[in-house]
């Protein structure tokens, strides 16, 4: 086991300056923690903090992340809390540690593979720092190299773990050498027999023709020094894993496979890595189509690299990769690579990608540049700061935008479901629909038969398909309940002309109004798209005109001269019976106002415009519109029995629409047509007299609703 001395003999390395005081105490503290616990192998526990640090010190890693790797598993598995942590080691680590801890309570088992994507998002939204992704996946390194000390079907499942999930997100980072490590010792517990005759050939093969790598490994810097090139050559046989994978791939036989070796040749500049390319291609036979220039064009996760295949005399081809250092540190260490240290101070390595560029990327999001900048400042990182991922009760993760509620996530599992959702439970407790939903949260739907979507559920939810959902459910509620209330408007009308409502008398005026059917006309009478008396004067013209002895709609006052048109100004909507004045204007036209509409104050430096009106005496026929605003209970039959009691007392609805709806209350404007303001006074009485209508007011301006 290494001792305080070799880790921080290994850190100082790369970081003269590193702080060994803090980094020896941390040692202590881990040690004394974990003091009497063992490893499933039967060595001390800290054994494996320890071997998680020392890997991140081949990455080169910075005192933060080194630390936590020494601390890692602490608030987890000993007496050891956040605050405590915090106080010795300073906020940095503490929420490191605690990061790393949140990542290793995550139950991540889900039989279905393409859920695997979901965990790796997951494990990044609850990352928020990327070193702590960089701890869990050594913690994970070094827990495969040892699981042979673990109960067979645990291996499987941690197996399986990372080959899914771990391997893949090392990729992500960046870190090729760790994702195959990964899963190369995922691949010897899942399927040991492949592995083992993978690494037959291998033997087999090497007893044919010798030790290959040496051999080309040799012949190259042959070739370099003759051209006077100073570069490193590395060979190695691809992991089995990945010869594996090939293999399935392109559905070939080991001996047919031309990628078991690779490699490498590492220079000091750029210039070095195309005249090692010049070199080996004037030596070798370049396999058409296997060449491609990184370097020239990099992969946006920062990859710089020159990639060729040749084959030699045998025929066999090697694939060969020429990179400077420092590229070749960004293809190892991956994201990484933006904290690695060199000679004390954090390496300006201008290959490295900058991890908010990588996130970016990661997370498909990458925009503008500009934000990135304060990414950069801050080190922290929001990954998939805009988006939750939740568990079903069956452990499918969920993903949603940041400030969804349960409802979203009923919704996200099936429209059915969203519609019928009566409560949700969060990781066991029954919260309220509203609850903000948290990453890593399980979440549970209680659904009721005839549950229905609520009016009020549109501002519980953030997203689209939620609220189109909810929107749909309710358009289709309101038409039947347009359609139980134009057929009530429509009774009342018809009743009031002394003719029984039928289905065929619908079904006839349906026809004649070119509608689908009845139901479709009943709706447009319930909306007031059609009022019901026009559907009567259809049917029935002779009942349409207006009894005698009614005054003149077009001229129902005094003080008009004979060319001027009179209006009823809807600022106000004055009815017969109501003080008016008259204001003219664009010469021939007057509008009535009311005397005390709040309009006429404007037009008071403009005395030549101003007639006097009276309301001729006499019968006023029912077509003065008027507003009303009523406040109602969410119950059945209650807008029935609004339009019936308005129907009753020979008034007209010419419009109606919802102002707003909560859960248990609508209110509603309803616009009505009413001979005076007798008839008027009549109505909002019997209204406001009904039990089941908490309000009803007249509104003067309906542009102007309170
Ligand atoms: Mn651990």
């Amino acid at each position: 086991m290494i001792t305080p001395d070799d880790l921080v003999a290994l850190i100082r390395n790369y970081n003269p300056t590193c702080d060994e005081a803090l980094i020896r105490r941390a040692w202590n503290y881990g040690a004394a923690m974990h003091d009497g616990q063992l490893r499933h192998s039967g060595a001390p526990y800290f054994t494996h903090p320890v071997a998680v640090a020392s890997l991140l010190t081949e990455m080169r890693l910075d005192d933060a992340t080194i630390i936590t790797a020494l601390l890692h598993d602490t608030i987890e598995d000993t007496k050891s809390t956040y605050a405590e942590v915090e106080t010795l080691f300073g906020h940095e680590v503490a929420e490191l540690v605690d990061g790393v801890t949140k990542l290793t309570n995550l139950q991540l088992s889900s039989s279905e593979a393409k859920q695997a994507e979901n965990f790796r998002k997951l494990l990044m939204a609850m990352s928020r720092d990327l070193r702590v992704i960089l701890v869990k996946l050594a913690d994970r390194l070094h827990n495969m190299r040892t699981i042979k000390s673990m109960r067979p079907d645990k291996q499987a499942q941690k197996a399986r773990e990372t080959m899914e999930i771990y391997a893949p997100l090392a990729g992500r980072m960046g870190m090729q050498w760790m994702r195959e490590e990964l899963e190369d010792l995922a691949f010897k517990v899942l399927n040991p027999e492949a592995r083992n005759s993978i690494l037959r050939r291998f033997i087999t093969l090497q007893r044919e023709s010798g030790d290959v790598i040496s051999r080309i490994t040799a012949d190259m810097r042959l070739e370099l020094d003759k051209a006077g090139l100073d570069g490193t050559v590395y060979g190695r046989a691809k992991k089995p894993y990945s010869i594996w994978r090939k293999m399935q791939e392109k559905n070939l036989t080991f001996s047919r496979l031309s990628d078991i070796y690779g490699f490498r040749v590492i220079v000091d500049d750029v210039a070095q890595c195309y005249a090692v390319l010049g070199q080996i291609h004037q030596r070798w036979r370049a396999v058409p189509g296997r060449f491609k220039d990184y370097i020239s064009q990099p992969k946006n996760n920062g990859y710089r690299s020159i990639h060729t295949t040749v084959s030699g005399r045998d025929g066999k081809r090697v694939e060969v990769q020429i990179r400077t250092r420092e590229m070749h540190e960004v293809a190892e260490a991956g994201v990484a690579a933006h904290w690695a240290y060199r000679d004390g101070t954090r390496a300006a390595n201008p290959f490295a990608v900058d991890p908010a560029k990588w996130v970016a990327t990661l997370t498909e999001r990458l925009d503008s540049a500009e934000d990135h900048d304060e990414f950069l400042e801050h080190v922290k990182l929001e990954m998939y700061s805009d988006q939750v991922f939740c568990f079903t009760p069956k452990g499918d993760v969920i993903q949603l935008p940041r400030g969804a509620t349960p409802l979203d996530f009923a919704y996200a599992i099936h429209t059915r479901i969203g519609n019928a959702t009566v409560s949700a439970k969060v990781d066991g407790l029954r919260v309220p629909l509203w609850t903000r939903l948290r990453n890593g949260q399980s979440v549970e739907i209680i659904t009721a038969e005839g549950q229905r979507p609520q009016a009020s559920w549109i501002e519980l939810v953030h997203t689209g398909r939620a609220k189109s959902a909810i929107r749909r459910s309710l358009r289709e509620e309101d038409r039947e309940r347009f359609i139980r209330l134009g057929r009530e408007l429509s009774r009342v009308s018809f009743e009031g002309m002394g003719r029984r409502l039928t289905d065929k008398a619908l079904t006839t005026a349906a026809r004649a109004l070119a509608l689908k059917d009845a139901d479709d006309l009943l709706a447009r009478i319930g909306s007031a798209e059609i009022s019901a008396r026009a559907v009567v004067a259809q049917l029935y013209p002779e009942l349409a005109t207006l009894p005698e002895g009614e005054v003149d709609a077009e001229r129902p006052v005094v003080g008009l001269e004979p060319d001027q048109r009179f209006r009823r100004a809807n600022c106000c909507q004055p009815v017969p019976g109501e003080r008016i004045v008259g204001i003219t204007y664009r010469g021939k036209g007057v509008l009535a106002h009311a005397i005390d509409c709040e309009v006429l104050a404007s037009l008071e430096s403009q005395p030549d415009r101003w007639i006097d009106l009276h309301w001729l005496d006499g019968k006023h026929p029912p077509v003065h519109a008027v507003s009303l605003q009523l406040t109602i209970p969410n119950s059945a039959g209650v807008l029935g029995r609004v339009c019936t009691l308005i129907g009753e007392n020979q008034a007209n609805i010419s419009d109606l629409h919802f102002l707003d709806r909560k859960p248990d209350y609508f209110r509603i404007f309803v616009e009505l047509d009413v001979s005076d303001a007798q008839h008027l006074h009549r109505i909002l009485t019997i209204l406001s007299a009904e039990n089941d209508i908490a309000e009803a007011i007249r509104v003067r301006d309906p542009k102007r609703q309170p």
